[in-house]
């Protein structure tokens, strides 16, 4: 198995190929043929299996073969992520930079505890994929600097840490303000009840994978 088997476009195999990677994971193998058909996602994989890449990559090639040509316009937020911490954030969307350095998408990293305005102003200038915490995620949506509405791709990565960390009523106030149509995908290491029931609400038939 190759990275080039996996029917990613040239831009993201020369960017993984220059990060080191030689081989797909089992996880990467896994997700990315899943998510590139187009259908929603129950993964189960932990930390250091490169989970991270295994819906990065699928994403980041997706966005640019439907890629809308800049026309003066603002650009929607395509995709978002969102993760328990910001610590994570910011590793995803180092993540989205690396592997979609020679695509011509844009990310932003969004969580709390540093100021709003800078924020807003990235906001602005237009991204295309957004990784975030919930919290900083909602206070932005409450005050109307955040449009969600062409969402195309979720993830809710590491959401059995996020339901640990009590942000089950977050996560579903984000899920209501999401457009109903969109293929997501969910990330947990361990599976419970109360993640099977999330995963209920939030996926429409998914694949399940677990490495
Ligand atoms: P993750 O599980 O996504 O946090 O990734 C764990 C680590 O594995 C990260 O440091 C990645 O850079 C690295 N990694 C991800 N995919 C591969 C791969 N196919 N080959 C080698 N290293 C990888």
């Amino acid at each position: 198995m190759s990275f080039e088997n996996l029917g990613l476009a040239e831009p993201l195999l020369k960017a993984v190929s220059e990060a080191g990677y030689a081989t797909p994971t089992p996880i990467q193998a896994q997700a990315i043929p899943a998510v590139l058909n187009g259908g929603d996602l129950l993964a189960g994989a932990q930390t250091g299996t490169g989970k991270t890449a295994g819906f990065t990559l699928p994403l980041l090639h997706m966005l640019a073969a439907t890629a809308k040509p800049a026309s003066g316009g603002r650009r929607p937020i395509r995709a978002l992520i969102l993760t328990p911490t910001r610590e994570l954030a910011a590793q995803v969307e180092e993540c989205v930079r690396l592997y979609g350095k020679y695509l011509p998408i844009r990310s932003m990293v969004m969580f709390g505890g540093v100021g709003m305005n800078p924020q807003i102003e990235a906001l602005k200038r237009g991204v295309d994929i957004l990784v975030a915490t919930p919290g900083r995620l909602l206070d932005h949506h409450q005050q109307g600097t955040l449009d969600l509405s062409h969402v195309e791709y979720f993830v809710l990565d590491e959401a059995d840490r996020m339901l640990d960390m009590g942000f089950i009523h977050d996560i579903r106030r984000v899920l209501a303000i999401l457009p109903p149509r969109k293929q997501s995908l969910l990330f947990s290491a361990t599976f419970s009840d109360e993640i099977k029931a999330l995963a209920e609400r939030l996926l429409d038939k998914p694949q399940v994978i677990e490495v």
